[in-house]
């Protein structure tokens, strides 16, 4: 059985779900994307493959525009085939050991994210652990930290419900150990 776990933080609700953010019918899922907005593996890869070929096209014509997405900042797209309307490009940080700037890019992604959908009132918007794949951001350093960020935007009220979603049984115990201590049982 899949894990979740819910939050009430604020006016809103934080979700920690384990599985595919691919079928999140969100209003916008959030794609941990690289800087060439040109697909990959992991999660991007999956949304890439379930949004179909108008997600690369779309993609391709921001870059034209802007040459590359640099790390921290974000983009939004429509979702084509996927169940959510919108996605939300963005690039997180690699893991260099932590003491060149990681953090503070890691942190922007999520936020610049969450403007992206707050510009286009999208309240429910679905996240993956971004960097914490092939780019090798610790779990345990990322998931305090991105869930900072996710409480801030859910107080204020930026959105009503986050999803926030892992990939396997380990990432769901280390997001839901770091959610507990955040904001309690
Ligand atoms: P990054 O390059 O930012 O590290 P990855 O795609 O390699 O991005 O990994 C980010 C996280 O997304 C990893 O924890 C990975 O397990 C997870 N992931 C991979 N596929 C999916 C999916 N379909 N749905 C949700 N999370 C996924």
């Amino acid at each position: 059985m899949p894990r979740t776990a819910h939050f009430p933080i604020g006016p809103g609700t934080l979700r920690l779900i384990e599985g595919d953010i691919t079928r999140d019918d969100a209003d916008a899922i959030v794609n941990a994307a690289n800087a060439a907005l040109a697909g990959g593996g992991g999660v991007d890869g999956a949304i890439h493959r379930a949004a179909g070929p108008r997600l690369l096209a779309a993609c391709r014509d921001i870059i034209a525009e802007i040459d590359h997405l640099p790390p921290g900042q974000a983009v939004i797209t429509p979702g084509f085939d996927l169940p959510a309307r919108a996605v939300i490009h963005t690039v997180g940080p690699i893991w260099y050991g932590g003491s060149h700037g990681e953090p503070d890019t890691l942190r922007s992604a999520y936020a610049a994210s969450l403007a992206r959908a707050a510009e286009h009132n999208l309240s429910t918007v679905a996240f993956p652990a971004i960097s914490t794949g092939v780019y090798g951001y610790p779990v345990e350093l990322a998931a305090p930290l991105a869930l900072g960020v996710l409480a801030e935007a859910l107080g204020t009220g930026t959105v009503s419900e986050i999803r926030m979603y892992v990939y396997s049984a380990a990432a769901f115990a280390a997001w839901n150990e770091a959610a507990v201590t955040l904001f309690g049982g």
